[in-house]
């Protein structure tokens, strides 16, 4: 079965279209956080962050960064949330890449995310690890 979004590009599924360009698409998410919620997706297919092109990644963000004030405007919002879930754990449904841009107003009620402690000795472990991993 193909992929949902590849379909949504080539418009054999229909959707609010808000921006196209030669690599990037952007449509309103059918099932919106708050109105205006926009995803900005690459043309070429990758399914996320981990295996997707550098270049493709900064024209995806590119628009990103183009659309936010225009999204802002057109619903009047105070600030936005920019984020990609990647892999299934964390909340990724559509296996296409795809950036969610969410304006936020006040008091709508949204959540951020919840925060932990490090126990001690944690912090300086990952970030030993991460820095033999850049190393390779
Ligand atoms: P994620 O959970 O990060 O994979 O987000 C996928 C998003 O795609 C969800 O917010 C869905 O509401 C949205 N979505 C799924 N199908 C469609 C569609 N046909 N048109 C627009 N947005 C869609
Ligand atoms: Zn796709």
């Amino acid at each position: 079965m193909e992929c949902i979004f590849c379909k949504i590009i080539k418009k054999e599924i229909q959707s609010q279209i808000v921006y196209e360009d030669d690599k990037v698409f952007a449509f309103l998410d059918i099932q919106p956080v708050n109105p205006g919620h926009t995803l900005v997706v690459p043309k070429k297919h990758s399914v996320n962050i981990f295996d997707i092109d550098e270049e493709e990644l900064c024209e995806v963000y590119k628009a990103a960064k183009k659309l936010a004030p225009v999204i802002m405007k057109a619903v009047n919002a105070q600030g936005m949330n920019v984020s990609s879930n990647n892999g299934k754990v964390s909340g990724q449904g559509v296996m296409h890449m795809h950036v969610h841009m969410i304006p936020r107003f006040e008091g709508d009620g949204h959540k951020h995310w919840s925060h932990k402690k490090y126990n001690s000795g944690e912090a300086e472990n990952i970030v030993k690890k991460m820095k033999e991993l850049l190393k390779k």
